[in-house]
């Protein structure tokens, strides 16, 4: 029996049970909540994030500790011997520090520090423990910062990219094709892959380093903005992504099973695309389950969440559509949601 111990249990830790349950991965989780929705796909450890013995809970037996969001304390990664590894999470929960590592490993990036190295308008963000665009302003005159904020130029993008890789303990390394993905109020929308015209090469070189850097085991995330044609680099997360979920459908091996065959030490799997894929977020509010199965080649994902305001609570993806279904896709989820 393999077990796999993941602190957090939302629906990636469930979209990561779903993948492993097919080869033979038990799993256990810990999470805050009784409710998690990865309780339906293994054990749940109820308790804090911080609590050590709940940690140790979730962790006795299993052949590996993973994470799937970025803020769990890096001394608790670290006594746990968790993958990816702990150095990748401490750099990525400060946006300053993450930063400095981009423009030391040749990564280019908005410009960012105090409003007088941005210039004006500018993006203020917290530096720790922001997501889904909370936490941050757009500034248009001089102001005073707060001490753990920092200011980046405000990117004029053409369209915000991602790439998804993964690398496993022997350093194998393998590259999803570069999404395309629309927010909205701070919150991901939609995105579609392969992306048109995707920089793909050069994404890979910028992901590629920080994978080498942290001798990275599992999926690494990297959030871009296309300005021009030249890709500056927004931030990266150590873990499997929400513009990643195109990939259980839409790729030959999803990111949620390359992660496991990663962290587990087993051969990772190819990440060549079936067809262009659409995957459209159902925030706060989703239309009944039959509205979307009526869509043809619709794959529904509902993650057993109670709705609620700017809530992720499920998505569809849907591969090799003609631009019509997806127009009707995008209609039929924009109807229902809040905002
Ligand atoms: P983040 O929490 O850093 O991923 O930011 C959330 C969203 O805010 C991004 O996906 C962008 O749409 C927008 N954003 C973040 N940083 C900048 C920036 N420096 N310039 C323009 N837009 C930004």
């Amino acid at each position: 029996m393999t077990l796999v111990a993941c602190i957090g249990g939302g629906q990636l830790g469930r979209m990561l049970g779903l993948a492993g349950l097919p080869l033979g991965i038990d799993f256990r989780f810990l999470d805050p909540s009784s409710t998690a929705p990865a309780s339906a796909v293994g054990e749940l450890v109820v308790g804090a994030f911080d609590n050590l013995a709940a940690l140790e809970r979730l962790a006795v037996g299993a052949d590996v500790v993973t994470y799937e969001f970025e803020n769990v304390a890096v001394v608790s990664a670290e006594r746990l011997d968790a993958l990816p590894p702990a150095r990748a999470l401490e750099l990525g929960q400060d946006r300053f520090i993450e930063k400095k590592l981009f423009s030391r490993l040749g990564i280019p990036s908005a410009r960012f520090g105090s409003l007088a190295d941005t210039g004006l308008p500018a993006i203020v963000k917290s530096r720790r423990l922001g997501y889904d665009g909370k936490g941050q302003r757009r500034v248009d005159a001089l102001e005073e910062m707060g001490e753990h904020e920092l200011a980046e130029e405000f990117v004029a993008f053409d369209r915000e990219l991602s790439i998804l890789g993964v690398r496993g303990h022997d350093g194998d390394t393998r590259f999803w094709p570069v999404a395309e993905n629309t927010h909205r109020d701070g919150i991901l929308r939609v995105s579609r892959a392969p992306a048109p015209d995707a920089p793909q090469a050069e994404a890979e070189v910028l992901l590629g380093r920080l994978l080498d850097e942290f001798r990275y085991v599992g999926v690494l995330a990297l959030e871009l903005f296309d300005a021009g044609g030249k890709l500056l680099a927004n931030e990266f997360a150590p873990r499997v992504h929400n513009t990643g979920h195109w990939t259980i459908e839409g790729a030959v091996t999803s990111q949620f099973e390359n992660h496991l065959r990663a962290i587990l030490g087993l051969p990772l799997g190819a990440t060549d695309p079936i067809g262009p894929s659409v995957m459209i977020n159902l925030i706060g509010a989703a239309p009944p389950v039959d509205e979307l199965l009526r869509l043809p080649g619709a794959h529904v994902h509902l993650y057993g969440k109670e709705p609620r305001r700017a809530r992720k609570i499920g998505h569809v993806t849907l591969v090799d559509a003609l631009e019509e279904t997806v127009v009707e896709a995008i209609t039929v989820v924009e109807r229902a949601s809040d905002g």
